[in-house]
């Protein structure tokens, strides 16, 4: 599938990356790991409008797992991830490492389950009130689930880009200008933006390539791309005990006096360059009641969202209950369309019809993290050598959904 006539390898090329998440980060980073790059004809600019990782790259949980969907792209992301990780020193860069993951019910505070299975609990699993739990059942194991830390891990591949050549603009994208070209129809010309320095001041990139990797704002760039924009408020919280936190990923069903019934995510997270402590992240379910903001640091946080996540967890967990709170945040995901559990819709990854230079990568939903820098790698091919070559991705041509 050639999707592009060029030489790639000869010709001068001026690529514009539109979003700073995972997705745009490792598209640029891994267009300077292609063989056929060349700084002296390539031309990488990554435009973001609030900061590295600003979005759900930098507020999601980072949970990543070789079984995640699509099955054309996750286990190729999943290796890339163990790839990068023992490239760079992952491990203690952004908190790579292997993984239990389990879906569990839980009680809160109402210790009175006779019906639990204790045989199925991990040993080492104790910082939830054993008396919680309701059930346990194990989704994945450190042969096929990991997890990274995503904000650390966007600005890490941000940096080694930036260090072979990689220009970062701190810049809000407000179009795209098209040209029409002999023969050829139209294609990308340029995109006009704001610098975050000069707001007043719109102007144009040139441009022979224009990635639009801007999440959920895909849709203001390019109008043809549908999309729904759910938003997730979390927490990151440090827990009161001197006892390691097992690396148990936890899609937990609470019920608690206080709230009710939520389906909260919980990563406990190892020690990192932002915290000489573990942590525990923790995520509420998606809510479509907000529209999307112009951009990502216009993010409101909903204080009554995390009091209802808080007081669930810690009703839970003493040493949540007991902890401290370190960061409340919330962002908002790319989806194409709601879906089961395990459906496969998307992510869109190509070049968009009828327009000549002009990629799209988004739609990532829930599996963001993980399949970032499968969708990084297979765009850098898509632009390099005319067509994807890591993996059979035609399911995901944009020409489907667009
Ligand atoms: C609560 C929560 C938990 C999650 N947990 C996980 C998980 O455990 N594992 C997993 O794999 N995935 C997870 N995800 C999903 C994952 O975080 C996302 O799918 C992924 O981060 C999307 O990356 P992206 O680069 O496509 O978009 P984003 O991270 O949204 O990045 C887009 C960037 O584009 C910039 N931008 C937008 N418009 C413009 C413009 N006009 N000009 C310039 N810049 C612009 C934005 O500022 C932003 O930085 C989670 C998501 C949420 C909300």
């Amino acid at each position: 599938m050639n999707l592009c006539a060029m030489d790639s390898s000869t010709q001068a090329r001026n690529t514009v990356i539109i979003g700073g998440g995972i997705v745009g980060i490792s598209t640029a980073y891994f267009l300077t790991r292609h063989a056929r790059y060349d700084p002296a004809i390539h031309k990488i600019t990554v435009l973001e409008a609030s900061e590295i990782a600003a979005g759900s790259s930098g507020k999601g949980g980072g949970f990543l797992a070789s079984w995640a969907t699509p099955k054309c792209l996750a286990p190729l992301s999943y290796e890339l991830h163990k790839r990068l990780a023992n490239e760079h020193g992952g491990e203690k860069k952004w908190g790579h490492r292997t993984v239990h993951a389990a879906e569990v019910k839980l009680r809160g505070r109402d210790h009175t389950n006779e019906d639990a299975d204790k045989d199925d609990i991990p040993a080492d699993f104790d910082w939830l009130d054993p008396e919680s739990i309701k059930s346990y059942h194990p989704v994945g194991t450190p042969a096929d689930s990991a997890q990274v830390h995503p904000f650390l891990l966007t600005n890490a591949l941000a940096e080694l880009a930036e260090q072979s050549g990689v220009n970062i603009i701190l810049g809000h994208a407000k179009g795209i200008n098209y040209a029409s070209s002999d023969s050829s129809g139209i294609r990308v010309g340029s995109v006009s933006y704001t610098p975050q320095s000069q707001a007043e001041n719109e102007m144009p990139l040139p441009a022979s390539d224009i990635v639009v990797a801007a999440g959920p704002w895909t849709s203001k760039l390019l109008p043809r791309v549908k999309l729904l924009s759910p938003k997730g408020h979390s927490m990151v919280i440090q827990p009161n005990t001197n006892r390691t936190i097992s690396p148990h990923i936890l899609f937990a069903e609470i019920q608690s006096p206080d709230v009710g019934t939520l389906t909260p995510d919980i990563y406990p997270r190892p020690r990192d360059s932002l915290h000489s402590f573990e942590t525990i992240y923790t995520s509420a379910p998606d809510s479509y009641n907000d529209d999307l903001p112009s951009r990502a640091a216009d993010t409101v946080i909903q204080k009554e969202e995390i009091d209802k996540l808080y007081k669930t967890v810690s009703s839970v967990s003493s040493v949540v209950r007991d902890g401290k709170v370190i960061a409340t945040q919330a962002c908002y995901k790319a989806q194409i369309r709601k879906h089961e559990e395990g459906e496969e819709v998307g992510p869109i990854v190509g070049p968009v019809p009828g327009i000549r230079g002009l990629w799209v990568a988004t739609g990532l939903d829930e599996w963001g993290v993980q399949n970032g820098p499968g969708v990084g790698l297979l765009m850098s091919e898509m632009i390099l050598d005319g067509e994807a070559r890591s993996a059979d991705v035609r399911a995901l041509d944009p020409k489907h959904w667009i």
